[in-house]
């Protein structure tokens, strides 16, 4: 019955009312207003990226949903509706998890709109290692190293920008295959360590690295681990990132266009050989870059 429920809750995208009521004429007739939610993909996984939709039928002034303790702004799409992305975290438990809607009218009056995710657990797969130990960790100068990189990189992921900076849908950044897939679990001499944050594809030495959409070049910067990297802020808590680049041909500031070039593929940090490592954060949760694709096939 609960199942059933759920369906019927999602199908039917709760069908709010809410009414309009002026305090100083309460003999008038009360008007009503109504929205709908639409969530995309329907049925969501661990690691995955929901858009959350709303439609109004009057005017709202602004509506931010209540996300795992985050508030989110949804932002005015030209159709009139209202949208906001979120990440899936990859460990999060299977089972049905609320948001919240906070929803202002125009008229000033509040209204809250709970919104029911049912999420299924993906089963990630896992990668056993063997290395020599002095390999498996690095030295104290890198580990301090890694630190202010990591610092670094917070400073990125705690400064997004809030309008949509993106049109056309998402794209692949290289065409090579999948080598690696989001979430792998690594399991290094039997010991499990951070699992797989983004999705490594094929990529000759020298190929040329797309932007997997439009946005501003927030950082870029050559780490220990991730070498040569860009990462670039879409909006909407949206960050990708581009990892052992040999080369790079944008700069920190510049807007990027989706399918342009922003450096070429290489082997630069900590990577066996050449090919492209590419994450993706939605308001800071790392997410699958293949589920942000599919999140974002259409434009806004
Ligand atoms: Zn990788």
């Amino acid at each position: 019955m609960r199942g059933v429920m759920t369906k019927f809750l999602q199908i039917s995208c709760l069908l709010a009312i809410l009414t309009l009521m002026p305090v100083c004429k309460p003999h008038r007739k009360a008007m009503a207003a109504e929205w709908s939610v639409t969530i995309h993909p329907s049925i969501l996984r661990t690691g995955d990226v929901a858009r959350i939709e709303l439609n109004p039928a009057t005017a709202i002034f602004s509506a931010t949903l209540l996300w795992r303790k985050q508030l989110i702004d949804l932002s005015p799409l030209p159709n009139g509706r209202l949208v906001a992305l979120i990440g899936i975290p990859r460990d999060m438990a299977a089972g049905i998890h609320q948001g919240k809607l906070q929803i202002t009218a125009r008229s000033g009056l509040r209204r809250n709109h709970l919104v029911n995710l049912q999420i299924e657990e993906k089963n990630f797969p896992e990668q056993h290692l063997s290395l020599p130990p002095r390999q498996v960790s690095p030295d104290q100068k890198a580990i301090e190293r890694h630190r202010r990189e990591e610092a670094e990189r917070d400073r990125v992921f705690n400064h997004l920008q809030q309008a949509c900076l993106w049109k056309a849908p998402f794209q692949l950044p290289v065409q090579g295959k999948l080598l690696s897939p989001f979430g792998l679990q690594r399991i290094l001499n039997g010991q499990p360590r951070s699992y797989h944050s983004g999705v490594d594809q094929r990529a000759r030495l020298g190929e040329p690295v797309a932007t997997a959409g439009g946005g501003l070049v927030v950082l870029v910067t050559n780490h220990f681990f991730a070498g040569k990297s860009v990462y670039i802020d879409h909006g909407m808590g949206v960050i990708t990132m581009y990892f052992h680049l040999s080369r790079i041909s944008i700069s920190e500031g510049e807007r990027v266009a989706a399918g342009q070039t922003i450096g070429l593929a290489g082997a630069t940090g900590r990577a066996s050989g050449p090919h492209l490592h590419w994450g993706a954060r939605v308001h800071n949760c790392k997410v699958d870059p293949l589920a942000l694709l599919r999140a974002l096939e259409s434009p806004p």
